[in-house]
């Protein structure tokens, strides 16, 4: 799906054969409305049925089957499926199943993206700017942590165009009431740093191209699973003996006082695999979970939370779900050459086949 949106955007994928490179120039940019579009058509087309705007109310075991209650504009109203699969990133239908969740003691902060135009980086003067952003943040007017990504601070935020650049430490992300103050709070500072840039030199024509529909969350909960990957297991490349994806990406934390990142490259030919028992909740049978709030600790959670990973992660437990419901097999039972096979069937890039 990623090679096709790239495709019809007219773009190229970056040269994955030189992997020495950053991880950001080997990230692939996909026009986030033919992905859309495409990934509609994929789902309608296979014949599964799709719900937008629904969430899940009430997950029950009965029958061996689960039995969902799901709230949508017209109420409350029921599925069943016989194996479920916790796409939620906060691990929501483990938690209402009756399943141990985890969550750190301090959590990355969250971010509000945004972009901005309206004027030429480079006539900027950037120290008379950090003088008087520094000024700003003395006085009040702005937070540290409002440009808290950047360590070039003003500088920083300008070459980025204001995207994926604000911190916002202490947000609970994971309840209604906390997603909401999130984003009064994500959009005020966007705000603050709005009418800040505006009136410094050479930014008096800026303009807002967009404020994100939602703020950004990083981190909320990780499941209790069946194996736990540790920053040991991650960097490491650790080869699980159940392992059924890859992941790739450096340690990435965000410091969760908002200022700055924990970033650490892993070592030359190191590549870390998920384990399915990572994906498995502990004491559950018939669940799955993927996405970054699979088992790990916080700082191997930074990296596999990345979104290839998490779409691996995504590939491979629809795959065993499938496998599952159609052999009447519990996941965990599942032999991993069938797995690996139907992944491989998909396309995916199964753990063993590189070298
Ligand atoms: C600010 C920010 C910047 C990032 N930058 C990058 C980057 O540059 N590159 C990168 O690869 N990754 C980046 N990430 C990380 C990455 O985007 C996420 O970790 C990843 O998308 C998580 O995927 P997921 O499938 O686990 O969850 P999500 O992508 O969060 O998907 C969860 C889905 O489940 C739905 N949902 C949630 N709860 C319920 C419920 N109770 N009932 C029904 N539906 C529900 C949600 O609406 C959502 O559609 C960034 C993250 C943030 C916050």
């Amino acid at each position: 799906m990623v090679r096709r949106a790239v495709e019809v955007a007219g773009d190229k994928l970056p040269d994955f054969s030189n992997y020495d490179q950053p991880a950001n120039r080997l990230s692939v940019r996909v026009n986030r409305a033919i992905y859309a579009a495409l990934l509609d058509d994929a789902v309608v087309g296979s014949g599964a049925t799709l719900l937008f705007h629904t969430l899940l109310a009430a997950v029950e075991r009965q029958d061996e089957q689960w039995r969902l209650t799901l709230c949508g504009k017209e109420g409350l109203f029921e599925e069943r499926a016989r194996v479920l699969v916790d796409c939620s990133g906060d691990a929501n239908a483990v938690a209402l199943a009756g399943y141990e969740r985890e969550q750190n003691d301090e959590r990355q902060p969250a971010t509000y993206d945004a972009c901005f135009s309206g004027f030429d980086a480079a006539a900027i003067n950037y120290d008379a700017l950090d003088r008087a952003y520094e000024a700003a943040v003395t006085a009040g007017a702005l937070r540290l942590t409002d440009l808290g990504t950047h360590q070039d601070h003003a500088r920083g935020f300008l070459r980025y165009r204001g995207r994926n650049s604000m911190h916002l430490p202490g947000i609970d992300g994971s309840t209604s009431r906390g997603r909401t103050a999130a984003e009064i709070e994500g959009r005020r500072g966007l705000m603050r740093i709005f009418e800040f840039l505006r009136v410094q030199p050479g930014l008096e024509n800026l303009t807002i191209d967009y404020f994100a529909a939602e703020c950004g969350i990083r981190e909320t909960y990780t499941i209790a699973g069946k194996k736990r990957i540790t920053v040991d297991d991650y960097a490491g490349g650790r080869m699980w003996d159940d392992a059924v994806c890859y992941s790739f990406y450096p340690i990435d934390v965000h410091r969760p006082s908002g200022h700055g990142i924990d970033y650490r490259v892993l070592a030359k030919d190191t590549f870390p695999t998920i384990p399915r028992g990572a994906m498995l909740p502990f004491g559950s049978q018939w669940l799955l979970v993927a996405g970054r709030c699979v088992a790990g600790d916080q700082e191997a959670n930074s990296a596999y939370r990345v979104q290839a990973s998490c779409m691996a992660m995504g590939q491979a437990a629809g795959a065993m779900a499938a496998l599952s419901a159609r052999s009447h097999t519990e996941p965990e039972e599942l032999a991993l050459a069938d797995i690996h096979a139907a992944l491989r069937a998909h396309g995916a890039i199964v753990p063993g086949d590189i070298s």
